[in-house]
């Protein structure tokens, strides 16, 4: 019988890095893992991370015989700080780009080791993003305004985590990592259900989709213990957990999976400086409530989603990212820029405009701030972004 084939269609796409390798006090081991890539190493990454963990990198180089040139970021991931630290890896003629720290870092040397055709690793100190392990590198100017995604193409040759470091961390970004990470489950079902395709051109595979569900359920059964460890500075079975699952699962999932409503929410959002005390994770929460409302979910569903939250002092109301009395010019800023073309909203499977956005957004915080208030829950206390 003859087989039926399908038109022609965009293909079923899976991507990640080929290792990842995550634990306490992995940065005393980093030459055994960097030396099968190269022996001359530049490394991004800001005065406070180099402060607290540039002797242990500075001894594993000298332990595995690599020849060590420092970067020292700004914190920013901007396009100025690309060429300056492209520069400084130039002369030194590294064969590997390292990016240490969180997500900017990361950015950075993905596209520092994108221009120089060479190797490229990310050293996590913290879990707030998925950005050690995605291919991608979220680019801004100098002023701080967004510049652009560089998608490179392929995931960094090595992704390491130093869960000791995680923990030592504040527990906020372990809360915010989290947000992000549960953000993949529920952006990801859509695209699935709409046939949209993931950013990488592709269609979403049921790897990428099942680990996007891990990842909630992850979270859902042990991001509270993992979080009150880390408030304490310990490092549990449920810290790593969560920390693979912040870093590994939402990366390697929002890429071979796709995202839609929330990011472009968060997005938008961004465009309102006064959100800039909050941090990606949690708006990208507030954007995950917004998507729900948006589907058009029953309140049990946003309900549920609240109550995952609070515990975790991750924001549910516009308040708590900086945006109490939004006014309808703001309101129209964000919702216009949500659903800019080009935006991930639009691989939701409906079709979504400025008005419906904003409408989700108004309804979705005055629906919250009745739930909190007949709880008599004054809700998750606003805390003013750390460093
Ligand atoms: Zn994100």
């Amino acid at each position: 019988m003859t087989a039926r084939i399908p038109a022609k269609r965009p293909p079923i796409m899976f991507v990640s890095p080929p290792k990842y390798v995550q634990g306490p006090g992995i940065i005393d081991d980093m030459h055994e893992y960097i030396g099968d890539l190269g022996t001359r190493v530049t490394l991004i990454c800001d005065s406070f991370v180099w402060n607290n963990f540039g002797a242990r990198v500075t001894k594993s180089c000298n332990a595995g015989g690599i020849e060590l040139n420092r970067f020292e970021f700004s914190g920013q991931a901007s396009i100025g700080q690309v060429e300056k630290a492209l520069a400084s890896a130039q002369q030194a003629d590294s064969n590997v780009i390292i990016g240490m720290g969180g997500g900017k870092a990361c950015d950075v040397a993905k596209a520092v080791g994108a221009r120089m055709r060479c190797k490229w690793v990310t050293l996590a100190t913290i879990a707030s993003t998925d950005a050690p392990t995605s291919s991608l590198s979220v680019l801004y100017k100098d002023n701080g305004d967004f510049h652009s995604y560089e998608l490179h193409g392929k995931n960094p040759d090595l992704v390491l985590v130093d869960t000791e470091a995680v923990a030592r961390a504040p527990a906020r970004f372990l809360a915010s990592g989290m947000a992000d990470a549960v953000a993949t489950k529920f952006e990801s079902a859509m695209c699935a259900i709409a046939g949209s395709h993931t950013i990488l051109g592709a269609r979403p595979s049921s790897a990428g989709l099942a680990l996007g569900a891990l990842a909630w359920d992850n979270c859902r059964k042990y991001g509270l213990s993992a979080l009150k460890a880390v408030e304490a500075h310990a490092v549990t079975p449920a810290v790593e957990l969560i920390v693979e699952t912040n870093t590994f699962h939402s990366g390697v999932g929002f890429e071979s999976g796709g995202f839609s409503g929330a990011h472009s929410v968060h997005n938008g959002i961004t465009h309102l400086t006064e959100s800039h005390v909050a941090m990606h994770g949690e708006i990208v929460n507030f954007g995950i409530l917004v998507q729900l409302t948006l589907e058009g979910r029953a309140d049990a569903d946003l309900d549920e989603f609240i109550e995952f939250s609070l515990p975790l002092g991750l924001p549910v109301t516009l308040e708590q990212i900086g945006l109490a009395g939004l006014t309808e010019d703001k309101l129209r800023i964000v919702s216009e820029a949500a659903t800019a073309p080009g935006e991930s909203i639009h691989w939701m499977p409906f079709k979504v405009d400025a008005d419906m956005v904003a409408g989700a957004i108004i309804g979705t915080d005055a629906y919250v701030r009745e739930y909190l208030k007949s709880r008599n829950n004054l809700s998750a206390p606003f805390r003013p972004q750390i460093r």
